[in-house]
């Protein structure tokens, strides 16, 4: 029934009630280990949200460059770094080259839950990230043979734009791009939680997080 359990961060999702992390047994049977922030209270109070002062760190990416740099707590930072290593992998796959950008919609927020006010998001724990996109550079340096002219371009792939995209070859490219990224992080468990536009109020980006439960709604 872990399902039933899920909080999840911006845009709703199952009912929560729950006030501490999923007891051992629940998480040995999803494969996940324990997390720092696992036992962190994510009740809002009675009334506005009610914050936990936090140890934020800015991120402004290792290899790759976020934009604008994210704000997180330290362990959330260690899965920002796994990101990296796995959008280099899929970028150098696809498009011969990493992204000079991981386009960033929001990262810490004081706030709960969209339609739970009493619930916490994992925004507010600094231990959330929403992309919207992925910024190439122009190729430089040696030319790619199996690349067409337009993906040795500078270009943008917008999870608004291109999650699922159909038509050009150019745009069929980008929906590969984001399909594989996000089966990639899905299958190394870098995040519990992964949304996307299949979630009520994430047509244009992706949402990761390390809240308690696994949920993967893209
Ligand atoms: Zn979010």
């Amino acid at each position: 029934m872990l399902g039933a359990l899920c909080l999840t961060a911006c845009g709703g999702g199952p009912a929560a009630t729950l006030e501490v992390a999923a007891p051992p047994s629940a998480r040995a049977r999803s494969g996940e280990s324990a997390y720092p922030l696992d036992r962190m209270k994510r009740s809002a109070g009675r009334t506005a949200a009610a914050c936990p002062k936090l140890e934020l760190r800015k991120f402004g990416g290792d290899s790759l460059r976020f934009e604008p740099a994210a704000r997180v707590v330290e362990p959330f930072r260690k899965r920002l770094l796994e990101l990296e290593r796995i959008v280099s992998e899929v970028s150098r796959r696809v498009y011969d080259r990493p992204p000079s950008a991981i386009l960033v919609a929001a990262s810490y927020g004081c706030r709960s839950i969209r339609g739970k006010q009493r619930r916490l998001s994992e925004h507010a724990l600094g231990n959330a990230i929403d992309i919207k996109g992925f910024r190439f550079a122009p190729l430089r340096g040696r030319s790619s043979r199996r690349l067409p002219a337009a993906l040795k371009q500078g270009f943008d792939v917008r999870v608004d734009q291109h999650w699922k995209a159909r038509g050009s070859s150019v745009r069929r490219q980008h929906a590969r791009f984001l399909e594989e990224l996000t089966g990639a992080l899905v299958e190394s468990g870098t995040f519990r939680t992964l949304l996307g536009p299949a979630h009520r109020d994430h047509s244009d980006h992706f949402h990761f997080d390390m809240a308690p439960q696994r949920y993967v709604n893209l």
